[in-house]
């Protein structure tokens, strides 16, 4: 369904993707872990183009949507990205935060974006704020608000970066909430995360990054337990 296929991208002459080959098929949910600094970030970026690559293609459906020549708006609605800093915008209420997209990129009436980010909001537990800014929501709250804004171009593919790190400690379980019930609806997800406990519970398939390079990858389990790789092995080891 997406697919990577040997994914390079260098930032001067440090090459921070070496080649990285992955295939997602429909409502996986893949975790992408790795030392700070193995190119999580990079890897999400370059699907969504916000990177350029240097080699190598992203294919979604079997189309190719990396490259020159690629609707980078249109790639944007099928392959939605939230990030660790929330990026609402704060001169806009959360329903404005939420439609601005879905009315001027997507086409769609007003009324109708309003109807589908208020039936969001609901299934998040953010309904009655729709008219507050985001100044006034809790980071949790925000996060989700993000969640939902991405949400609403109807996404076929999630990629989620670390979208948990900002926050405090008690508001993380009603973001890791939210991606649990996506995870459950089907929804087909990439995301990076140092919180090993959660991507035990939601990933259908963990990969391993190292310097640029995919190690290592498998079921949660396989990896949290018997990982095969010494540097998988290294890495876990070091984050308890
Ligand atoms: P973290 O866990 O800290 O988020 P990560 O795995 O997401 O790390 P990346 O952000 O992808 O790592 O970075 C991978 C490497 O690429 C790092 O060495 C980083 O310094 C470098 N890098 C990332 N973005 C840029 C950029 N815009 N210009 C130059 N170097 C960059
Ligand atoms: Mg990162």
């Amino acid at each position: 369904f997406l697919e990577l296929e040997g994914l390079r991208k260098s930032y001067g002459g440090h090459e921070v993707l070496k080649g990285i080959d992955l295939s997602v098929a429909r409502h996986e949910v893949i975790c992408l872990i790795g030392a700070s600094g193995s190119g999580k970030s990079t890897l999400l970026r370059c699907v969504n183009a916000l990177e350029s690559i240097d080699a190598g293609a992203v294919r979604l459906d079997g189309e190719v949507v990396s490259g020159a020549g690629v609707d980078v708006n249109l790639l944007r609605r099928d392959v939605g990205m939230v990030f660790q800093s929330y990026n609402l915008f704060p001169h806009m209420s959360v329903l404005d935060n939420i439609t601005l997209a879905p009315v001027r990129l997507g086409g769609l009436p007003r009324d109708r974006a309003r109807e589908g980010a208020l039936e969001l909001l609901r299934r998040v537990g953010l309904e009655e704020r729709a008219d507050a800014y985001p100044d006034r929501l809790s980071g949790g709250q925000q996060q989700r608000v993000a969640i939902v804004r991405t949400l609403a171009m109807g996404p076929r593919v999630l990629l989620l970066d670390e979208i948990t790190s900002a926050l405090d400690p008690e508001l993380v379980a009603e973001v890791l909430g939210i991606v649990r019930d996506l995870a459950a609806e089907g929804m087909t997800m990439l995301l990076a995360t140092h919180e090993m406990g959660f991507a035990r519970e939601v990933a259908s398939r963990v990969c391993f990054l190292h310097q640029g390079c995919l190690l290592e990858q498998g079921p949660p389990e396989q990896i949290f337990t018997e990982p095969r790789e010494e540097r998988t092995r290294m890495f876990l080891k070091s984050i308890i």
